[in-house]
């Protein structure tokens, strides 16, 4: 059907990024997790795995150093795509370590999540590592889909908003939330710009009448 209106919200938020490999689904819950901030307290004194190279998963490593019993980042590359300053926390941090040049290639166990081959990017060569938890930190993809040819969007998808404002390039448009923003990407932070994109629609009404 069609549907009319004076104002529209787009909050269509993102979607976290998984590996692409048919053993996430089946244990998803039973140690594979995209989100430590929820998950991270369940993996107490365990080994942990996360996977990726940027600030996402420099936070995530580092957050999960307070319960797990170690941590190690499996990076395709050799070099972080991190910001320095996130990257050198992680670093120097003596219950992160690091796998270099390897990705996560099948995931392993009874019921539970064990184990993890990884392959080596470079020479193909595979190796098993011991994990009871695997969080992926690859980055999100906005939900923009819907938007997709009608609203400005930037080079990763996220519907540009004209700052403090949550107005879109097109009138009587907003955007909030996670769909709107590249870097916080918090429930906190995402509520609250759905206040300030329920604010901006009012005024925005208000001044059509
Ligand atoms: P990102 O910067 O896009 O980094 C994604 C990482 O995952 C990259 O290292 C990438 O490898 C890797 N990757 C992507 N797809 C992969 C795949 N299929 N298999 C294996 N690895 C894969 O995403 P992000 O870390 O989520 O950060 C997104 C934005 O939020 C950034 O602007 C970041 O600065 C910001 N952020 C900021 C903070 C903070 O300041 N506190 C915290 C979190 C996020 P390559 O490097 O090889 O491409």
């Amino acid at each position: 059907g069609t549907y009319t209106c004076d104002a529209l919200i787009i909050a269509t938020g993102a979607s976290a990024r998984y590996l692409g490999l048919e053993s996430e689904t089946t244990f998803a819950g039973k140690g594979v997790s995209a989100c430590a901030t929820c998950d991270g307290f369940f993996f107490r004194d365990q080994d942990i795995i996360v996977v990726g190279g940027g600030d996402s998963a420099m936070e995530e490593a580092t957050f999960l150093t307070t319960f797990a019993k170690s941590v190690t980042v499996v990076h395709r590359r050799d070099e972080l795509r991190a910001s320095a300053a996130m990257a050198k926390r992680a670093l120097e941090n003596p219950k992160i370590n690091f796998a270099w040049n390897s990705r996560v290639s099948a995931l392993h166990g009874e019921g539970a999540l064990e184990s993890v081959t990884l392959t080596d990017t470079v020479t193909g060569q595979t190796r098993e590592l011991a994990a009871t938890g695997l969080f992926v930190a690859i980055g999100s993809t906005p939900r923009s889909e819907l938007v997709r040819d009608q609203l400005e969007l930037d080079a990763a998808g996220y519907v540009v908003v004209s700052h403090p404002s949550t107005r879109t390039n097109v009138p009587g448009v907003f955007a909030c939330g996670d769909v709107a923003d590249p870097t916080y990407r918090q429930a906190i932070t995402a509520a609250a710009s759905g206040t300030r994109a329920a604010i901006d629609a009012q005024h925005y009404l208000a001044e059509l009448n």
